[in-house]
């Protein structure tokens, strides 16, 4: 087994165990093996990280652009230098394979890079004035120390979009990263600190996360909260930050509907929307899953997909020629059962897979489940797991009124080769993000976000550093 280190608590710029001593353990999924342990802080913990994100503010926000800019320049090349090594770390913790962990890693770095050229554009603007001698200056000022909340699914990635539009525009943040997957975050940290980020302006907590989240979101010194995971736990913690009057970025779940028109050029659909499905075996908010396929191609497609998803070779992230990891926690495999049982019983047909492989880890097979009917709580509720679950339809109208049915809006998939099907899927389906022909989110330089259920605010484009920016006017008339 590779070395697995332990995981201390980030605070004023040094590891640090809990200050009670307490730690859980950190399971391998692909194996079910305690491999780890995570510290976990409590009050005393949150107090001193707080503090030190004051004064990590005070000391980074008073930097110019440039330097920041060149320090967090830094990190991006350092955490290239280190994507071999920390892919190891991502895989053994999280279980997706070790290409998809190195891909995370190297988008880290680029989201990093964005940020840091984005950051020293952050321009304020004059405005004319209506009497001489007046000035109005609109000044874009950072926010103020951040607490934001990673998940398990992408521990590194999604914790840089969050630490690096926040360095970028001069705030500190404390993360709480997931306790499922904590190294791999930590080894994030880590390249900050080593490319001279100061003390306090980034800190990492581990603990539980209800504890955490109401310590930190009603704390006055915290200026902006930014949480990524589940609607459910977005929707309580926005209602939190909104008592205390807080800035507010929600990355939450989709249910991301694909649809196939008869024009598409069916092999590249199906090569794509199953490689995107696979990817960290669905656990993505993003994944394709409900796919929406134009009758005269639907047994076509199915038959096709299903066929591809046969190749998919399950196992340990580790080993070479595996495509497909575990899924990254134990509770996700009843999750994704009961899901699967629910639909089952009301009339739904399981064309490939639907079950847990092996008898350790938590791998679970492809799956693809044909016969479906809207009242099936797999058609309401995100799978986040390796489920396609395929419909046909008749005329377009169909499936952008089913594509739109749910309050999700996050990601939307279509593949059609025509222009007035497009224009209409553009003008039509309600998603933050559409992608049409290929699969084309998540890249640094474009926004990254929901509507709806799905959350507000953006992780990507200049939007990601808007949401850390607070907007002030100056009025001044000089004779
Ligand atoms: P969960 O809903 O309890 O947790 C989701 C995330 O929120 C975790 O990272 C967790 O640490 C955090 N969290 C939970 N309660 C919190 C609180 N009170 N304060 C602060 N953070 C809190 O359940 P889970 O089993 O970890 O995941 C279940 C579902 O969450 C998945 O099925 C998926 O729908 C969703 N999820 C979405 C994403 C995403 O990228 N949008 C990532 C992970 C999980």
């Amino acid at each position: 087994m590779p070395d697995y280190p332990d995981t201390l608590l980030l605070i004023d710029g040094a590891w640090v165990p809990a200050a009670s001593g307490a730690r859980d353990d950190v399971v391998n999924p692909a194996t079910g093996q305690v491999i780890g342990t995570v510290a976990h802080a409590g009050p005393a913990d949150f107090d001193r990280a707080v503090e030190a994100a004051v004064r990590g503010f005070a000391r980074w926000s008073a930097m110019s652009a440039f330097d920041r800019s060149r320090i967090l320049r830094r990190a991006a090349d350092l955490l290239r230098a280190r994507a071999d090594s920390i892919a190891v770390v991502l895989t053994t913790e999280q279980g997706k394979p070790l290409a998809e962990a190195r891909a995370e890693i190297n988008v880290c770095a680029d989201v990093i890079d964005w940020a840091a050229e984005e950051g020293r554009r952050v321009y304020g603007r004059t405005i004319p004035a209506r009497a001489p001698g007046v000035t109005q200056t609109v000044i874009k000022s950072p926010v103020g120390p951040v607490a934001g909340f990673s998940p398990w699914n992408f521990p590194m990635s999604q914790a840089a979009r969050k630490v690096a539009a926040a360095l970028a525009t001069g705030c500190s943040i404390i993360v709480k990263a997931p306790e499922d997957t904590p190294a791999s975050p930590a080894a994030l940290m880590q390249t900050f600190l080593d490319a001279g980020v100061p003390a306090g302006t980034v800190g990492l907590l581990y603990g539980t996360p209800a504890e955490i989240s109401e310590r930190l979101i009603p704390d006055p010194a915290i200026r902006k909260v930014t949480f990524t995971g589940s609607t459910v736990v977005g929707k309580h913690l926005a209602a939190l930050a909104g008592q205390h009057m807080k800035r507010v970025t929600m990355e939450l779940g989709g249910h991301a509907p694909v649809i196939v028109s008869a024009t598409a050029d069916l092999d590249a659909a199906v090569e794509l929307s199953a490689g995107a499905k696979i990817r960290n075996a669905g656990q993505v908010c993003i994944s394709p899953t409900r796919f929406l396929i134009e009758r005269p191609v639907y047994e076509r497609f199915v038959e096709r997909y299903v066929a591809r998803m046969r190749q998919v070779s399950v196992g340990n992230g580790l080993e070479d020629g595996t495509t497909m990891g575990p899924l990254a926690n134990e509770r996700r495999v009843p999750a994704i059962e009961s899901l699967l049982a629910d639909a089952t019983a009301k009339g739904a047909k399981i064309a490939l897979g639907g079950e847990r492989l092996g008898n350790a880890g938590n791998f679970f097979a492809p799956t693809v489940v044909t016969d479906l009917t809207p009242d099936m709580t797999i058609m309401n509720e995100e799978p986040f797991g390796p489920v396609s679950l395929m419909m046909p339809y008749t005329h377009l109208d169909e499936a952008i009124t089913e594509a739109n049915r749910l309050l999700y809006g996050l990601a939307a998939y279509a593949f059609t080769q025509s222009g007035s099907e497009a224009a209409q899927l553009r003008d039509r389906v309600r998603s933050g993000m559409l992608t049409i022909n290929h699969i084309g989110l998540g890249l640094p330089e474009i926004p990254f976000g929901g509507i709806n259920d799905s959350g507000y605010g953006s992780e990507g484009g200049i939007e990601a550093l808007e949401a850390y920016l607070e907007t002030r006017i100056v009025t001044h008339r000089a004779y």
